[in-house]
């Protein structure tokens, strides 16, 4: 399988990024901002709690994330493999998914970090608040998304290097230009094709 970490500030570009990773490697998106949207939206008990945490840029629990990956990952077993989005923010959660790829026979192949200036980031977020009307796209709310990930998240990073998994790639640019970035570094790791075809 091929397992990978898309990481990065908030507004680094990991879902626009993931849509075309998971075409060309055919992997299966675990984005679990999105599977707590989808909580939101259709207002489950779930739902309405994480709202509270997302509305102020703050993490949803350990427990609740790492139950959530958990589902994902052993529904979708029989693929080719997952692109985690977004997942893990904490050296816990980096832990817990270890050990729930491990207790089904597979692990992280690499992790690929996106590297975004802060005034890049706040300008990327200010945009997609106009187009997309995320709740969270406000700018007192993503000042402090990005604190949260400098001072929690950006942690990760060292998870993965001292396992020699860590990639860092420019994440400004044109997004095909960053996603040939990407796709150099995971053209090493896919299995390669038998044929020319
Ligand atoms: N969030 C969280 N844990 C996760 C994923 C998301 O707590 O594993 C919350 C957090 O409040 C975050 C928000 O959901 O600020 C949006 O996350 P997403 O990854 O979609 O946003 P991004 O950081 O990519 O802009
Ligand atoms: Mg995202």
């Amino acid at each position: 399988m091929l397992n990978i970490v898309i990481f990065g500030p908030p507004g680094a570009g990991k879902g626009t990024q993931s849509e075309l990773i998971i075409e060309k490697y055919k992997l299966v998106h675990l984005s679990t901002g999105d599977i707590l949207r989808n909580e939101i939206a259709n207002k489950t008990p779930l739902g309405i709690e994480a709202k509270k945490i997302i509305e102020k840029g703050e993490l949803v629990s350990d427990d609740i994330v790492i139950g959530m990956v958990k589902n994902k990952i052993e529904g979708n077993m029989t693929g080719n493999g997952f692109i985690f989005d977004g997942f893990p923010r904490t050296k816990e959660q980096a832990e817990a998914l270890d050990k729930i790829l491990e207790d089904n026979n597979t692990s992280i192949s690499v992790m690929i970090s996106l590297d975004v200036d802060e005034d890049e980031l706040v300008k990327r977020l200010l945009k997609r608040a106009e187009e997309q009307g995320r709740t969270d796209d406000n700018i007192d709310v993503i000042r402090n998304r990005i604190k949260v990930y400098n001072e929690v998240t950006s942690h990760v990073c060292d998870y993965y290097s001292k396992k020699n998994k860590y990639r860092s790639i420019p994440g400004t640019g044109t997004i095909e230009e960053i996603f040939d970035r990407i796709s150099a570094v995971l053209d090493e790791y896919a299995p390669k094709r038998s044929c020319c075809g």
